[in-house]
This record gives C-alpha cells, sequence and structure tokens, in this order.
C-alpha cells in the first residue's frame, strides 16, 4: 500500500531541525504566541510574496476567522462550492449563515464562475472558493465578479499552499484566503495548525484580535473572537 502522506519519510528528511525546533520550543516553554510563531508568520508571508499572515490552531478555525473578520453574520448568504472537504461550509453553517451551493465545472472540479450570477441574492456576501487537489479556481474571474458585485472573496486553500495562479500564489488572492497544516496537507505541521492570509494591515489586525478572543489590548475585549 502507498501512504496518502508519508511523515514519517519526511520527518527522517528534516530531523535533526525539526527535533532541535521542537527542544527549542519545551527549553523556552514559550507554547502559546511565542516567538517561534512570530518568525513562523513571518516566514509564511514571504513564502507567499507579502501581506499578512496571522496563524491559528486550524485550517477550520483560519475559515471561522475569515468569515468573521468580513463581519459575515447570521442570515447573511455565502456562495460556496459542494465540492469540497466538509469544513468549508460547515465553517459557514456554524456562524449561521447559509452555504449557497454552486455546482463545479468539470474542466477543474472547482466553483463553475458561469454559474455564479444567478447565486447571487441581496443577502449574498461572499464568495468562499475552494483550491481543491491544489488547484486554484479561475481567481482572476472570482476577482471581477467580486468587484462588480460589491462581494468578499474568501479563498480556502487548505488543499493548495504553495500552488501559483498567473504567477502569483493563490493565498495572495481575494480579502483573505486561508490553509490548513493539518498533516496531511501540503505543509503539514505537527499537530493541528491553519493560518489566515490578507493584503490588508487592518484586516490582518482583525484577524489577530479575533484570534485572541477579541482582544484589543490584555484583557480588554472588543470583539467575541
Ligand atoms: C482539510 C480542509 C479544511 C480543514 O482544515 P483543518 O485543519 O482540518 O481544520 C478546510 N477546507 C478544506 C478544503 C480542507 O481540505
Amino acid at each position: 500500500m502507498i501512504d496518502f502522506a508519508n511523515l514519517k519519510e519526511s520527518h527522517k528528511a528534516h530531523k535533526e531541525e525539526i527535533e532541535e525546533a521542537v527542544l527549542r520550543v519545551c527549553r523556552n516553554a514559550q507554547f502559546i504566541m511565542g516567538s517561534e510563531v512570530e518568525s513562523l508568520e513571518k516566514e509564511l508571508a514571504e513564502f507567499v510574496g507579502g501581506g499578512y499572515a496571522v496563524s491559528c490552531s486550524s485550517g477550520s478555525s483560519a475559515l471561522l476567522l475569515a468569515l468573521m473578520a468580513l463581519g459575515v453574520k447570521v442570515g447573511d448568504e455565502v456562495i460556496t462550492t459542494p465540492f469540497t472537504f466538509i469544513a468549508t461550509a460547515e465553517m459557514i453553517a456554524l456562524l449561521g449563515i447559509k452555504p449557497v451551493f454552486v455546482d463545479i465545472s468539470l474542466e477543474d472540479y472547482n466553483l463553475d464562475c458561469d454559474l455564479i450570477e444567478q447565486a447571487i441574492t441581496p443577502k449574498t456576501k461572499a464568495i468562499l472558493a475552494v483550491s481543491l487537489y491544489g488547484q486554484p479556481p479561475n481567481l482572476e474571474k472570482l476577482e471581477h465578479i467580486c468587484k462588480e458585485r460589491n462581494l468578499k472573496l474568501i479563498l480556502d486553500g487548505a488543499q493548495s499552499f504553495g500552488a501559483e495562479f498567473l504567477g502569483r500564489k493563490d493565498s495572495t488572492f481575494g480579502a483573505i484566503a486561508t490553509t490548513s497544516f493539518f498533516p496531511a496537507k501540503p505543509l503539514g505541521c505537527y499537530g493541528d495548525g491553519g493560518a489566515v492570509f490578507t493584503q490588508e494591515e487592518s484586516l490582518a489586525k482583525k484577524i489577530a484580535s479575533l484570534r485572541l478572543h477579541g482582544e484589543k489590548s490584555r484583557y480588554v475585549h472588543q470583539f467575541v473572537g
């Protein structure tokens, strides 16, 4: 049998570096939001080619943070694909938002951009697209539709970290892009993890605040995070 992701082999390939990093965290005991997290976020933002990266506990939390940061709320509608991992639609529904499914294109198995217009209603606030199996959807078309119809584009890049569209990493498209570091994903971590990407400083600040229970300064909370 061939493993879907050979995590033991990839550990062997980077054994010393990884084990030293794990020990470093144990020794300095900065387990939550420490300096390692800060340098990871800096490297992630550099890797995708700019903007801001805010790390979090999973790809699912990253989707919650994206929807919350954009102010999508109970009663709103978000257009998304039915052909993805459950978390995409689940995180929309968890916030009391209505997922509106638009069928996929048989060319790339991602959202069929030609079917989106007819699904837009006055309640539609965002399009949550997915880069399925590492392949981004037509992000140029999706950005165009969002601009024309005043919608926010969110890209769920849980399966595609590192993928490019028109020479740019897919994490730099949309108002917000997310990814997952679940062990079997393109960049897996040793447990659960995720990240949120944006090019806008104000959004990055809001996402970082929501991640820490809506914190503004220590023990002062401005949002439900
Ligand atoms: C894996 C996955 C998620 C969820 O990521 P977790 O880190 O497991 O929470 C969300 N969307 C897609 C498309 C995924 O494949």
